[in-house]
């Protein structure tokens, strides 16, 4: 699937948003909705209008994650439009807002669902539009990405090996659909402890596919050509913050993980 099926008939509903961006990794908790949300408001702290799209529908955490007054999206039955709900200044629709429970649903079926939230809601003028990827890379996956024009894609992952094999298999897919592939985010790399550094799983899959020097000498620049890798410590205020509805770059937008993310926002 080569050529997304947007190309001259660009969904109404997207049709206001210069750049969509998708945050995508291959397995579940290695932190893609933390990378998204904070990098959604760091984006909007930069001055951007944004949006986030949570496409997770087995397991939305944006409802988790960030903590909007009014938490079930509005129809407008008229133009038969779905508005999103906000939460500082940030525009959000995710089925945990939908009101239902979560869904018992067939891949081709959620793939509509997806589809249809997406394109239906009036999202307005918006500068940027972070998608939060269901992980992996299947239908769902590829339907999503032929549906939206994605200008840039972040892959998250984890420092182990296997993560690489995943984050590779992340790549190909976005290479295919011919969405430049930003940045990989190493979550989770190392934690302080006692005035010491550790690193739990090992040290740099992420670094293998980008261009920062790898750190087990398996050099695949040439392979995947990614320009930017990003680590992200674990730390209890990001686990926190992730569960309390506030991200952790409004939370301390001074600190380190706000720094880390204001890099990220200028490269996608
Ligand atoms: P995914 O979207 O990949 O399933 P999440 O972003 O939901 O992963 O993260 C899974 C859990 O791990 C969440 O509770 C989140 O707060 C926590 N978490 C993610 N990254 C970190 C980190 N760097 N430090 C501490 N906790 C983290």
């Amino acid at each position: 699937p080569a050529r997304p099926v947007y190309a001259g008939q660009l969904p109404m509903g997207l049709q206001t948003i210069s750049n969509i961006v998708a945050v995508s990794s291959c397995k579940g908790g290695v932190g893609k909705s933390t990378v998204a949300v904070n990098l959604a408001y760091t984006l909007a702290d930069m001055g951007a209008r944004v949006g986030i799209f949570d496409a997770d529908v087995y397991g939305p955490s944006l409802p988790t994650m960030v903590s909007p007054e009014n938490r079930l999206l509005e129809m407008n039955p008229e133009k038969r439009t779905i508005i999103p709900t906000e939460y500082l200044g940030v525009k959000l629709v995710s089925f945990g807002f939908a009101g239902q429970g979560r869904a018992i649903m067939r891949g081709p079926m959620v793939s509509g669902v997806i589809n249809q939230l997406l394109t239906t809601t009036e999202w307005g003028e918006l500068d940027y539009l972070v998608i939060d990827m269901p992980p992996g890379t299947g239908d769902i996956q590829l339907t999503l990405c032929q549906v939206v024009p994605l200008t840039a894609a972040v892959i998250v992952t984890t420092p182990q090996k296997l993560a690489f094999i995943d984050v590779a298999k992340g790549v190909r897919m976005f290479s295919k659909l011919k969405v430049p592939c930003v940045a990989v985010v190493e979550n989770m790399c190392h934690f302080d402890a006692d005035g010491k550094r550790y690193y739990p799983f090992g040290r740099g899959s992420g670094s293998q596919a980008s261009s920062k020097p790898a750190s087990n000498s398996v050099d695949v620049v040439q392979q995947f050509g990614i320009p930017h890798l990003f680590d992200l410590p674990i730390r209890p205020t990001l686990s926190a913050s992730g569960d309390s509805g506030r991200p952790e770059v409004v939370a301390d937008p001074q600190g380190e993980v706000a720094r880390t993310f204001q890099e990220l926002g200028v490269c996608v």
